[in-house]
C-alpha cells in the first residue's frame, strides 16, 4: 500500500503558515509537517511506501498526488477558531466515498484513544456545499485530519509536546484501514 501524506499549509509557513497560537507562536505548518514527517517514518517501518508534499498550491498537491499511484491520501492540519474553549479532534471525510469514510473513522479513533482530545466525529465534506479542495479533487480516498485546536490551551500542548504520539496513532489508523480493506496488502 502508499500513501499520499500532504502536511498542510506552506514550507516554512511562507506564505502561508495555517493557524498561529498568538501566545506561544506553535504555527500549524510545522506541526504538521512534524507529525506528517514522523508518521510517514512510521509507515514506512511498517511496510507501507509514502509520498509527501507540504505546498502553498492546493493544485499541485493534487496533481501529484493523482500521479503518485498511492491507495489513500491523508492531508493533516490544526484547528483554530476565535473562541479559545473550542477543542478536539475531527477528520473529514468526502461526501459518497466509503473507503474515505472507513479511512477516516481509524484514523478518528486512534487519535482520540492515543490523546484522550474530545472527540468531535467524522465529518463529511459534500463538494458544492461546504467541499474542501484536496479531497474534491484527489482521485483515492481521501481525509482530512484536525488533530486538534492550536487555539485552545490544552489542545496546544499536545500539538507542541506530543508530536510522535500523534503521528504514530495517524500510522496506526492508516494501517487499520489496510487491515480492513486491504486485507493487509
Ligand atoms: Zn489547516
Amino acid at each position: 500500500m502508499k500513501v499520499f501524506i500532504n502536511p498542510g499549509h506552506a514550507p516554512n509557513g511562507n506564505p502561508d503558515p495555517g493557524a498561529v497560537n498568538s501566545e506561544t507562536g506553535l504555527r500549524e505548518c510545522d506541526v504538521a509537517l512534524a507529525v506528517g514527517k514522523s508518521a510517514a517514518s512510521y509507515l514506512n517501518a511498517a511496510g507501507v511506501e509514502t509520498e509527501l508534499l507540504q505546498s502553498d498550491s492546493l493544485y499541485e498537491i493534487c496533481e501529484a498526488a493523482n500521479a503518485s499511484d498511492a491507495d489513500i491520501f491523508v492531508s493533516i492540519h490544526c484547528n483554530a477558531v476565535e473562541a479559545e474553549e473550542a477543542n478536539g479532534t475531527e477528520t473529514w471525510a468526502c461526501a459518497g466515498s466509503y473507503r474515505g469514510s472507513v479511512l477516516a473513522n481509524c484514523i478518528q479513533s486512534q487519535l482520540v484513544n492515543a490523546l484522550d482530545t474530545t472527540d468531535r466525529g467524522v465529518k463529511i465534506a459534500t463538494p458544492g456545499v461546504n467541499g474542501l479542495y484536496v479531497l474534491t479533487n484527489t482521485d483515492m480516498p481521501a481525509v482530512l485530519v484536525e488533530l486538534a485546536f492550536i487555539t485552545n490551551p490544552g489542545d496546544e500542548d499536545i500539538l507542541a509536546h506530543d508530536q510522535d504520539a500523534l503521528a504514530r496513532a495517524v500510522a496506526r489508523g492508516v494501517t487499520d484501514y489496510e487491515q480492513l480493506i486491504l486485507g493487509g496488502k
